[in-house]
């Protein structure tokens, strides 16, 4: 309408420079798809079922202000109207992973958090689920899928619920994120970032998918070496499609501009409480290279403080080898020296001293780790080992 137009003509004159960019608003909404037909009515109580099942497992996050600030970044980035269909879940689970089943369950897991550095980041993910919920890519998909095993399995929940990795997770760094078709990849793609264009946050689809296909490169030359002997390397190039998507976001980002807000800091601080858990199951997972390269990737782009240093030592510590020990104790005398490094630290310096031979060095490490955590869990058998 013409209105419209003068009143952006009219606002340019004063606004900063991103009203320089025409106004972009979200297409508009039919509203939340109801099951239609016995199939469809059948997939609706099957994932209804999935859903009282997630609600009981004891893998799910129940912090209120995390769900809150992941359903506000999904809510600021897909409006309000689209938001009110949504259900928010986060569970405990390594891998990045996020999916929204057609009845309005959206499961994001933490491995997802724990790779992210920004809302902007989040709604790059969050928006791109909700398109294949808007466009029934999923719906498409779940009718195939006749019990509720299936279901859970395919939203990579299967984990989270019976307490045990599946195979599957262990061996993919992205689950839902590569098994739509490429032309249902596109189609998302092209309606988040419609979304996101008309949120308050910058475009940032291209970085996310970068670290992601950087990760699982990692991951994939780690296992390659390990199997050398016995098989031929994997080849680890990065498949033309996921080049392709890398391309169109940087491309867009590049038109778009710098438009939006990144929101690192209030992403830092609304993760902050959950960060150390998140690290350390990280660090636990089994799949070094891929830690390593979340830890480093966060480091070299927001900073690294006590935590993530203290995080790297663990995981090269746990890998065990001499070297790699020496690794982790400059990497947690380097911890000792910046803030937010947590107790255990000293536990982990004292442990590597130990093991490396010094042992006057790891009794006055242990020694500050019991100051620093008297009511420890390990407190009482590091007291023990400082007797002997
Ligand atoms: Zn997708």
């Amino acid at each position: 309408m013409r209105w419209v137009a003068l009143f952006g003509a009219a606002l340019l004159s004063v606004a900063p420079v991103w009203a320089a960019q025409p106004a972009f608003t979200r297409p508009p909404y039919a509203g939340a798809y109801q099951p239609q037909g016995t199939d469809e009515r059948g997939l609706w109580m099957e994932i209804g079922e999935a859903e009282r099942v997630l609600r009981e497992t004891p893998g799910l996050v129940r912090d209120p202000r995390l769900i809150e600030f992941v359903r506000g970044v999904l809510c600021r980035t897909v409006g309000r109207e689209r938001c009110a269909s949504v259900r928010t879940y986060i569970v405990r689970d390594n891998t990045f992973n996020a999916s929204m089943s057609p009845n309005g369950m959206m499961i994001v897991h933490t491995g997802l958090l724990v790779r992210l550095h920004s809302e902007a980041e989040l709604a790059a993910i969050l928006g791109h689920e909700f398109a294949h919920f808007e466009q029934r890519h999923t719906l498409r998909r779940m009718l195939n899928m006749r019990n509720g095993t299936d279901i859970m399995v395919w939203m990579g929940l299967a984990g989270a619920v019976t307490n045990v990795g599946t195979a599957r997770a262990q061996n993919s760094i992205a689950l839902s994120f590569f098994s739509f078709s490429r032309a249902n990849e596109s189609e998302a793609d092209l309606l988040s970032t419609q979304f996101v264009r008309a949120s308050p946050y910058r475009i940032r689809g291209a970085a996310v998918w970068t670290r992601v296909l950087d990760e699982e490169n990692a991951d994939r030359r780690e296992r390659g070496l390990r199997k050398q002997r016995k098989l031929a390397p994997n080849l680890t190039d990065t498949h033309p499609t996921d080049l392709q998507r890398i391309a169109f976001h940087a491309k867009l980002e590049q038109e778009v501009g710098a438009v939006g807000e990144d929101a690192i800091e209030t992403y830092r601080a609304a993760t902050a409480a959950i960060m150390p858990t998140l690290l350390d199951s990280l660090i636990k997972g089994n799949q070094f290279a891929a830690a390593n390269y979340v830890i480093a990737a966060r480091g070299e782009e927001l900073g690294w403080d006590g935590l993530l240093t203290f995080a790297r030592g663990e995981l090269y510590r746990l890998r065990g080898g001499p070297r790699n020990l020496a690794t982790a104790r400059d990497l947690y005398l380097n911890a000792t020296r910046m803030r937010g490094t947590p107790p255990e630290n000293w536990r982990g310096l004292g442990l590597s001293e130990m093991r490396l031979g010094d042992t006057a060095a790891g009794r006055a490490a242990l020694t500050e780790y019991l100051r620093r955590s008297p009511g420890a869990r390990d407190a009482a058998s590091i007291r023990l080992a400082l007797e002997n």
